[in-house]
């Protein structure tokens, strides 16, 4: 028993939820880390990793899996998200697709749809300038 310790993790892992509800960056684990390492400079790379994956197991949060890396959202609402092929950046597009007949009506030739994960893999705006 170790409650100093619990005790330290449980702030640690608060600090983290609020930091990824904070943003909507959609950050990667190394983003996550460098970020939270600002103000928790103890933290461990491995900490921030565990903490990841345990809201992820218990559906806090959700992971969404680009080409080389996996990024982070606690916006857990159905929405649909836009993966640069050159970035790596993922958007979050929820008004555009509200619009769509199947995620509007949530209804399916095949049945009702309870919840929807949508990935759009393009060149974002930015990409497209340069
Ligand atoms: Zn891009
Ligand atoms: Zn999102």
């Amino acid at each position: 028993m170790k409650p100093l310790k619990k005790e330290r993790t449980t702030a640690q892992k608060s600090f983290i939820f609020g930091y990824l509800k904070s943003v909507k960056t959609h950050p990667s684990a190394e983003t996550v880390y460098k970020e939270v390492r600002k103000k928790l400079p103890n933290i461990s790379q491995g900490t921030v990793y565990r903490v990841l994956n345990n809201f992820k197991e218990k559906g806090e949060i959700q992971a969404i899996d680009t080409k080389d890396n996996v990024h982070f959202d606690a916006d857990i609402s159905d929405h649909a998200h836009f993966i640069c092929e050159k970035c790596g950046n993922v958007f979050d597009i929820s008004d555009e697709c509200s619009e769509c007949g199947v995620l509007k009506n949530k209804k399916t030739k095949v049945g009702s749809i309870n919840s929807y994960k949508v990935n759009f893999y393009g060149i974002c705006r930015n990409c497209k300038k340069k």
